[in-house]
């Protein structure tokens, strides 16, 4: 609209309705489709519902069952440009019919979305671009990036993070998806400081931002004086799992010095946060005015595509380049390199960072609101389209409301509203829906919660 807001085209999908009525029983799969169910790995929705519908098709913020019901999807940071994209669809199609193919050579494609990329960059010195697949992967290249350059093995990170499930990226995570890491066999090389939380952790006030931040000069110091000092320092500019928690003012630019400081490098993992979903910048270190060495990108980047990417100095990938080759064989392929493209460009035209802060800071109002009529809430975390709301059983004790939370979510669930409680703090439903959410359907949630909160009180 005028404001550049952005509107959900209804008319495109006449289908495509929400009921904001709670049904009985969500879905019941067919015996067929629950025979299949059980012949493949089940999947994470059965960790939060016992029967999760399956969808067919999916349109802007909606998803569609089998079944034929609309769902508001609130969980999908993945397709931040919402679900079948018509741009998207005819330019990855394109290209199909020319050329996709492993990495081996440099595609037009790669070229293309490696400078799109470059020119987000949040400083002139980040000017080298390496395609992966997922968030996994580029956290793994991104930790073998920092060893290289720096000749060291030791890696500092942030209690309650999470940074994927390969072998690396799950060292450095300590987020309960299950991993043994987390169960206390972390391998040597790692070394945790608290998650930089104001409403939990050990520090709250005007300084917790200095606070938290010199728990990592202290770390680094330890490394530099015991050991061969920090490659790097490794964190999400908003913690996901912990719940969509800001840091404190000040902590990522003061750990990014620390770490520097003893000659090791800051790695912004923006996995989950990056690409415009914080609504005040591009990237969610910029949002502290913090600028990494090593930027790791996938999800929103290809738009469900398996492109990713890692974003760093040309001397950093030189120095791997030094110790061999770096091979991914269809990292950056070219219709994946193109998904990347279209999403930027999608980003740009749709003015959906824009869209992130503007429909972000009416559904934190409204959030906020919910807060002081619902005694549950705790706490709203988060900012543009990434948020959290803190369900606790009192708020002097904070005492996490974590059945509540799950309960919660699925009588959402039976409304049509796909909201899940994040997997760390499992007392906090994150949301976090494609940047073209509206204003309206930020008012669909709220209004759903709300009745749902007092249903539940
Ligand atoms: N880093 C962060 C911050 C994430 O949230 C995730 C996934 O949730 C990953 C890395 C791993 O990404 P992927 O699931 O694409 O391997």
């Amino acid at each position: 609209d005028a404001d550049g807001e952005y509107e959900t085209d209804g008319s495109a999908d006449p289908s495509v309705l929400l009921g904001t009525r709670p049904v009985a029983d969500p879905v019941l799969a067919s015996r067929e489709q629950q025979q299949r169910r059980d012949r493949v790995m089940a999947s994470s929705a059965e960790r939060y519902y016992d029967d999760p519908p399956q969808f067919e098709r999916g349109w802007d913020t909606r998803l569609v069952s089998t079944t034929g019901r609309a769902y508001l999807d609130m969980v999908n940071n993945v397709t931040a440009i919402g679900h079948s994209h018509p741009r998207l669809a005819d330019a990855v199609g394109r290209q199909l019919h020319v050329l996709n193919t492993n990495s081996r050579f440099l595609y037009e494609a790669f070229a293309d979305v490696s400078e799109k990329l470059l020119a987000h960059a949040p400083d002139p010195s980040l000017d080298a671009v390496i395609p992966v697949n997922s968030g996994s992967e580029a956290v793994e290249l991104a930790l073998r990036l920092a060893r290289a350059a720096t000749g060291r093995r030791d890696v500092i990170a942030v209690d309650e993070g999470y940074h994927g499930w390969t072998t690396g990226a799950d060292a450095v995570s300590t987020s309960a998806f299950d991993n043994p890491h987390a169960r206390g066999s972390r391998p040597d090389w790692v070394h945790l400081v608290d998650a930089p939380n104001a409403y939990r952790g050990p520090f709250g006030g005007e300084d917790a931002g200095a606070r938290y931040a010199a728990q990592v000069r202290e770390v680094a110091a330890r490394l530099s004086a015991e050991r061969e000092g920090p490659a790097a320092f490794i964190c999400e500019p908003v913690l996901g799992n912990a719940g969509g928690v800001v840091p404190p003012a000040g902590f990522l630019a003061a750990a990014y010095a620390a770490v520097r400081a003893h000659g090791g490098l800051a790695i912004a993992d923006e996995v989950q946060v990056g690409y415009g979903r914080l609504g005040a910048a591009f990237w969610g270190a910029s949002t502290q005015g913090a600028v990494p060495d090593i930027i790791t990108v996938a999800k929103a980047a290809g738009n469900a595509f398996p492109f990713g990417a890692v974003i760093t100095r040309r001397e950093i990938v030189d120095a791997l380049a030094r110790e061999g080759m770096f091979f991914s064989s269809a990292a950056g392929a070219p219709a994946s390199a193109v998904a990347g493209a279209v999403v930027l460009d999608v980003i740009r035209d749709e003015g959906l960072q824009r869209n992130a802060a503007r429909v972000g800071e009416h559904l934190f109002d409204l959030l906020e609101g919910l807060r002081r009529r619902h005694p549950l809430i705790g706490a709203v975390h988060g900012m543009g389209l990434y948020q959290g709301v803190e369900l606790v059983r009192d708020r002097d004790t904070k005492e996490p409301a974590t059945e509540e939370a799950a309960e919660i979510s699925r009588r959402l669930l039976a409304r049509g509203i796909i909201v899940q409680p994040a997997s760390e703090r499992q007392n906090v439903l994150k949301v976090k829906p494609p940047l073209t959410f509206s204003r309206e359907d930020a008012e669909t949630f709220v209004e759903a919660l709300d009745i749902v909160l007092k249903e539940y009180a």
